[in-house]
């Protein structure tokens, strides 16, 4: 049998080639991975205090937090014993063996972060139980302890790390701005803070004091102290019935609010801030037509599933996380927010409300008297539009057969059209103030639902060419036709092969009163092959979006009836307020803004 040597005695065996390396060296090598920057200094700090149970954590830095950053905690600190243990490699209080990483309840477990810190900084740890007299102050250089003695500090902990890789001048060459560290140290703080909305944080940069925020009851009065109420009323509270035993909460920005960046894109695993392809995948198939290509949603979204169910271990920085089962959190994801962006139109409904009471009699404006045409001179009118039922002052055209199928609104829409601004924009008066309406996108969103009910009831109603007409299409493109014939077809576009690249084409929807019916499958053809990259199960809402938009670049200019019509069906839409390409339809301009920028009000 072999004997086990101790490893150590080869250390100093100039015949090996391996060796263990020194502790110092190897947690540096660890640093490398945990401490990519100030920021992670930022992270790894408070996640510590949090897991002390703080109640309440104050932040400093100064210069990007590359000449220092001080995390102050009033958590339940540690004994001298203890502080001591915290800056050796893997001594973690937070798990026991290998089967508690099974289902790790704690942010950190991994015993990594105070070592591979105080390996690559001028490191101060003081720290004091709530009970024990005196506290223990701690000073190491580069990973080398240089004084451990009593400290006076109150109970908690605070850390403090000065000249962060100012003894690996090659990591440190890898910082970037004082700004651009600053911005990541600030984005730290905002997933932290909104992560613990009870805890209470300070956050202050070279010397100035940035936000103090309060401890929160809700997630929502964390978001409104954070990012202020201008944010906060354009977000929706996440409707999530625990789907596949993943309970999904939070809030998420409503349908025509997005982004540039994903760094309000917030999503949150068993209390982890998180970055999950699988769910971000899900965020944009969930908001789908609610989001414009290129932008991000903003989200501030919670998942709690089973710990067993997801591995936090899969990255020294925990960023990253591995769900046991992708599909189910997928599901779960995509279905709270579509249930959630649908359930927000109900929002947009209600400032379109006015108790059936205050509606003056005399407001009424019979159809008949109105002016057929509308120009943006005409004079305002008061205009309230019922429901379709006959029950009205007056009744409104019926022959949509969809206002049949869906539940009439339940209370009577009240606005007043105002004008038509540069052929364009709608303008509108409501009991909120001032809407404005983009006449093409909501005509988009009106004809991509009502075509979409109808491919799925497989009922789209096409009209015949007085001629039928062929056209050529060089190779790839007839093929890319041929490929989506079925689906054309189902939309009502009458085409069919005739012959080696060419095409017949007999008939289109009904809806769709386009004078040129070649150039018209031209465009949609062109702008399909662009975005043909997109997945298979989208092809179907794919085509039907371009078909939609091309179909509404041919308007004319609307009647007075048929903005009517216009506004009423963009409000019976599943999803209002924005195109099917996630552009807006209409944005609202409240009276309070008015008067703020009138200067009535501050
Ligand atoms: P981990 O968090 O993965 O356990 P760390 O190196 O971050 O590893 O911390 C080591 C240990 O030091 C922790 O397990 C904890 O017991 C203790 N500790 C660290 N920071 C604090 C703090 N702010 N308050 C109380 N204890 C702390
Ligand atoms: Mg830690």
């Amino acid at each position: 049998m072999l004997a086990i040597r101790n490893p150590k005695s080869k250390i100093n065996n100039e015949m090996s080639r391996i060796r263990l390396l020194p502790d110092i060296v190897a947690s540096q090598v660890a640093a490398g991975e945990v401490v990519e920057r100030p920021a992670s200094v930022v992270k790894e700090l408070i996640e510590n205090s949090i897991d002390a149970g703080a109640r309440k954590i104050e932040i400093l830095i100064r210069r990007g937090g590359i000449s220092l950053v001080r995390v102050i905690d009033d958590g339940c600190g540690m004994d001298r014993d203890d502080a001591l243990l915290s800056l050796e490699r893997h001594a973690t209080s937070k798990i026991r063996s290998a089967a508690d990483l099974a289902a790790i309840a704690t942010l950190g477990f991994r015993g990594e972060a105070l070592p591979s810190i105080a390996s690559v900084s001028r490191f101060r740890l003081t720290t004091r139980e709530l009970s024990a007299v005196a506290g223990t102050e701690i000073i190491v250089n580069g990973g080398k302890i240089d004084i451990v003695r009593d400290g006076g500090e109150a109970p908690g902990t605070q850390v403090e790390v000065r000249s962060l890789f100012y003894n690996l001048p090659a990591r440190r060459k890898f910082l970037r701005s004082e700004n651009t560290e600053t911005r990541n140290i600030e984005h730290q703080l905002q997933l932290q803070a909104i992560g613990h909305p009870q805890i209470a944080f300070a956050f202050v940069r070279d010397a100035r004091l940035v936000f103090q925020l309060p401890p929160a009851a809700s997630l929502h009065d964390r978001i409104r102290d954070l990012h202020g109420n201008e944010l906060l009323e354009r977000l929706l509270p996440v409707n999530g019935a625990g789907l596949n035993k993943i309970d999904v909460s939070g809030l998420i920005g409503q349908a025509g609010l997005s982004r540039q960046t994903r760094t309000q894109q917030l999503v949150f695993v068993n209390g982890r801030a998180v970055e999950s392809p699988v769910v971000t995948a899900a965020l944009r198939e969930g908001y789908h037509t609610a989001l414009m290509k290129g932008q991000f949603p903003v989200t501030f979204l919670f998942l709690h599933l089973d710990p067993a169910s997801v591995d936090v271990n899969v990255h020294p920085t925990k960023r990253e996380v591995r769900f046991r089962d992708p599909t189910a959190v997928r599901e779960a994801v995509v279905n709270s927010i579509r249930r959630t962006l649908e359930g927000g139109r109900g929002d947009w409904q209600e400032k379109f409300r006015a108790p059936a009471a205050t509606i003056p009699e005399e407001a009424i404006v019979d159809v008949a008297s109105r002016p057929e045409s509308l120009s943006p001179a005409a004079t305002p009118q008061r205009v309230i539009p019922s429901r379709a039922d006959g029950e009205g002052p007056h009744k409104l055209s019926g022959e949509s057969s969809r206002q049949e199928m869906r539940k009439p609104p339940s209370t009577t829409q009240q606005f007043q059209i105002i004008g038509v601004l540069n052929k364009l924009y709608i303008l509108m008066e409501n009991a909120d103030g001032l809407v404005l309406v983009d006449q093409h996108a909501a005509h988009e969103r009106i004809l991509f639902e009502e075509l979409r009910r109808r491919m799925e009831e497989q009922g789209v109603l096409s009209q015949k060419l007085l001629i039928p007409q062929t056209f050529d299409l060089p190779p790839r493109d007839a093929e890319w036709v041929e490929r989506n014939l079925p689906i054309l077809q189902k939309m009502g576009i009458g085409v069919e092969g005739f012959g080696p690249n060419t095409f017949k084409i007999d008939s289109l929807p009904a809806f769709l009163q386009a004078s040129d019916p070649i150039s018209f499958m031209q465009r949609v053809i062109d702008d399909l092959k662009s975005a043909s990259n997109s997945s298979s199960a989208l092809r179907e809402e794919m085509i039907a979006m371009t078909v939609c938009r091309h179909a509404v670049k041919a308007n004319d200019p609307l009647r007075y009836l048929e903005i009517e019509k216009l506004i009423q069906d963009l409000l019976e839409c599943d999803l209002p307020y924005c195109c099917p390409h996630g552009r807006p339809t209409m944005i609202q301009i409240s009276l309070a803004e008015l008067e703020k920028k009138f200067g009535r009000k501050v």
